[in-house]
């Protein structure tokens, strides 16, 4: 039995891999330089720091984080809710 959920949860991890982009393009608002970042997935990120002009991006209000905000995908945490999953 304990062979059989393993395999369960490691099937619906791989689903959520699938599922999930871990990796955004955020646009800086000041200088709309376009940069590729790697998300967390188990928090949210509220503070960027655009490596071309060195703004310090923050989530704008009403938004968790700065992916949220600027970036071209919703941060895991709410890709996961919009899935259903958490
Ligand atoms: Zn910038």
């Amino acid at each position: 039995m304990k062979i059989l959920s393993y395999k369960t949860s490691s099937k619906l991890l791989y689903h959520m891999s699938k599922q999930i982009q871990t990796k955004a393009t955020l646009t800086c608002p000041k200088c709309q330089y376009k940069q590729t970042v790697e998300m967390p997935t188990n928090a949210c990120q509220h503070f960027y720091k655009c490596q071309h002009c060195g703004e310090m991006l923050k989530p704008k209000e009403g938004d968790c984080c700065v992916f949220c905000s600027y970036a071209d995908s919703k941060c895991p945490p709410k890709q996961e809710e919009a899935l259903g999953i958490s």
